[in-house]
């Protein structure tokens, strides 16, 4: 990667454009990369992370970017990819003064772009971003905003989940399945409600004692040590925690017919361990589609809020799901795979009605 050029690595995963934000005064130096306005303006998060070099920061940008556009686009949004990072160490060089200077280069891009947070950026961030530009989502309630998108995400994986359930077990109900979920966070909470209401069984895993104490004792969740979670004899794995824990050493593990979580980029490799969950018997609800409820959130904010549509379009990643997991098993191609070929048809289609935005 270090060595290639610039434009052959745009050409490579197809971006649009890439601005490079530099100020001296307040220390920004920022990367906003647009992958496709096909379907509309590129949403996505800022993430304010110390890369190693500008190389590995221009890679995750463009990584990170592609993958908003095939969230939006196999979610039924007129919204395209893009996403931004902020190089440096979070609690070094954010201030008001570096936040609003990024706000200004957001604003100059003129509505291509839309920013909202993300890891090591906060809603308190994006009100300063703000202040320098409208083009900008995930605000709080009290401004106008959508608030924490995480129930809407919960919410549409609790869907996912019930689709792979209906495809794999017969039938959508989850009560009496035994769910093991990693990582109880803002996400994995709320879906451990949703599952309980239902009646499942289950067991949970996450570095936080004090968490899963409070879920073992209110809705008598069983509790197991870290990487154990990945070998529970269960029906659903939800992986709500990390990015690329499917690998090689995990999926030997797994004991379970259905992966449906939150986490991001849960493929180690995409067209490795696809496939290899497949020869597993493994049915996986592909990540970006499944926990795409956030980013139906946040538009909602972007057209006009209202959380009742927001639940309503979550509630279609069911259908969707249904529709990913038949065109696996017709085409005989991995979920992922399916779920990615369906997203770049709808880019495709639409592109012969409108070009970029
Ligand atoms: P969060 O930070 O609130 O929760 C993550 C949880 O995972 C925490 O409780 C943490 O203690 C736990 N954890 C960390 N390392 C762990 C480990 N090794 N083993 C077990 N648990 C571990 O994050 P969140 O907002 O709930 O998001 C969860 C995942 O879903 C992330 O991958 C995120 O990128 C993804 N996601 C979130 C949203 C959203 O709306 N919040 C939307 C789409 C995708």
């Amino acid at each position: 990667m270090e060595n290639q050029e610039i434009f052959s690595l745009l050409a490579t995963y197809d971006h649009e454009q890439i601005v490079f934000c530099n100020d001296n005064a307040t220390g920004l130096k920022a990367i906003i990369a647009i992958h496709n306005t096909v379907l509309g303006p590129g949403l996505g998060g800022t993430r304010i992370w110390n890369y190693k070099n500008d190389a590995e920061a221009i890679y995750d940008v463009m990584r990170l970017s592609r993958g908003m556009t095939y969230k939006a686009a196999i979610s039924g949004l007129n919204l395209g990819g893009a996403k931004a990072v902020i190089i440096g160490d979070a609690t070094k060089i954010k201030t008001e003064a570096l936040m609003r200077k990024f706000g200004r280069f957001v604003e100059n891009l003129n509505g291509k772009y839309i920013t909202a947070e993300d890891v090591n950026t906060t809603t308190r961030d994006m009100e300063y971003v703000q202040m320098e530009t409208s083009h900008v989502v995930g605000l709080p309630e009290s401004m106008g905003g959508g608030g924490d998108p995480s129930p809407v995400t919960a919410y549409g994986v609790y869907m996912g989940m019930k689709a792979s359930a209906k495809n794999v077990f017969g039938s959508d109900s989850l009560a009496g399945k035994k769910v093991a979920v990693q990582g109880i966070g803002k996400v994995g909470g709320h879906l451990l409600e949703f599952l309980h209401k239902e009646g499942a069984e289950l067991i949970i895993a996450d570095i936080n004692e004090t968490v899963l104490k409070h879920y073992a004792e209110t809705i008598g969740a069983k509790v197991v040590a870290g990487d154990e979670i990945y070998s529970q004899a269960v029906d659903i794995f939800a992986p709500c925690a990390l990015g690329a824990i499917l690998n090689d050493a995990n999926i030997a593990k797994l004991k379970c017919a259905v992966i449906a979580g939150a986490a991001n980029n849960q493929l180690a490799e995409e067209e490795v361990h696809g496939p290899l969950l497949i020869q597993k018997g493994i049915t996986y609800a592909p990540d970006f589609l499944i926990n795409a409820g956030g980013l139906i959130n946040v538009y909602q904010e972007h057209i006009g809020y209202n959380r009742e549509t927001a639940y309503r379009k979550a509630e279609h990643i069911y259908d969707v799901t249904l529709e990913i997991l038949k065109v696996s098993a017709d085409e005989k191609i991995h979920t992922q795979k399916a779920a990615i070929n369906l997203a770049e048809k709808r880019i495709k289609d639409i592109a012969k009605v409108r070009a970029t935005y």
